[in-house]
């Protein structure tokens, strides 16, 4: 059935876009920013494992990077938020930011690659207390053949705050096995995030210190998910951004106006599409999630706008 479902999605998708349905989405567009939200990149050889939507192979992503160069300017983070093109732009193409969450190893340094011989800007939203090897719990419980159990997700969320040690509790009352992951599905060590700031066009900010719901900290503990690593993001000078990426994709007005207190410029969010320049909400602005499995037809959908998740 899944499979007649796929098939089906793939078939249409690739309808939508012979037929230009995706080329007259994108037109209009100039005056808006379609921000990306990837995660993990899985180096070419070496085989995905853990939650398997967040490691996308490395010749899928140089791939979506081609395509997104046919089809829209790509710009830096800071640009996407303060520039507006005024009356007379350069181009009527719509603009690309391309951004990575976590913080893992083979983002910086396959997809720093990647970027580098493109010579495209990027943004990695970084998680400070898992560098240096630290193995994130959804990719941990994530059984290699059925993936993450949803109840685990959902109660790892909920109960547990998104903390680790809290879902590894949870994880051994249910009797769920943790599973070792290799160095490149795991946090980047200090040496490699350096490595990968030594690319002029990458720039690094925040993504809380430990990876909780935000939503679900009582306010002491949520300020200080905050404020932590924007005091550790001063060590990178100007390649820093004060800017936070929501774990999860979650927050509300409470963890909003928390961010704007700790001192951020700027609060993402995980999904949405399309973002205006300037932002409607600076502390809630859209994302397009771009999961592991897309097909090349679905790339150019979703970053037209036609499909927002
Ligand atoms: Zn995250």
């Amino acid at each position: 059935m899944t499979f007649i479902r796929n098939g089906l999605k793939r078939l249409l998708e690739t309808a939508l876009v012979a037929s230009g349905g995706a080329a007259r989405a994108r037109r209009h567009r100039s005056e808006n920013v379609m921000i990306l939200a990837y995660h993990n990149i899985v180096p070419a050889g070496s085989h995905a494992v853990g939650d398997r939507s967040l490691h996308l192979p490395q010749r899928e992503f140089a791939a979506q990077l081609d395509r997104l160069q046919q089809t829209h300017d790509v710009i830096t983070l800071n640009e996407a938020l303060n520039s507006s093109r005024g009356v007379s732009p350069v181009s009527d193409r719509p603009r690309a930011a391309i951004t990575f969450d976590d913080g893992y190893a083979g983002t910086l340094t396959v997809g720093v690659k990647e970027l580098i011989a493109r010579g495209m800007p990027a943004t990695v939203f970084v998680t400070p207390s898992f560098l240096d090897g630290g193995s994130f719990w959804w990719d941990t419980y994530a059984d290699p053949v059925t993936g993450l159990d949803s109840t685990l997700r959902q109660k790892a969320l909920s109960d547990s705050r998104g903390l680790a040690p809290a879902v590894d509790v949870l994880a051994s009352d249910r009797k769920l096995r943790k599973h070792e992951l290799p160095a490149f599905a795991r946090g980047a060590s200090t040496s490699e995030l350096h490595a990968a700031l030594e690319y002029e066009h990458f720039t690094i900010a925040a993504h809380t210190w430990s990876h909780p719901n935000l939503a679900t900290l009582p306010d002491v503990k949520l300020a200080m998910e905050l404020t932590r690593p924007l005091e550790w993001l001063r060590q990178f000078r100007i390649r820093a951004l004060p800017m936070v990426s929501y774990p999860y994709g979650l927050s509300d007005a409470r963890v909003q106006n928390a961010a704007r207190d700790a001192g951020y410029t700027a609060g993402f969010l995980i999904d949405g599409g399309w973002t205006s320049t300037p932002p409607q909400d600076l502390f809630a602005i859209p994302r397009l999630n771009i999961p592991s499995g897309v097909s090349r037809h679905g790339f150019v959908l979703r970053t037209a706008g036609l499909i927002k998740r």
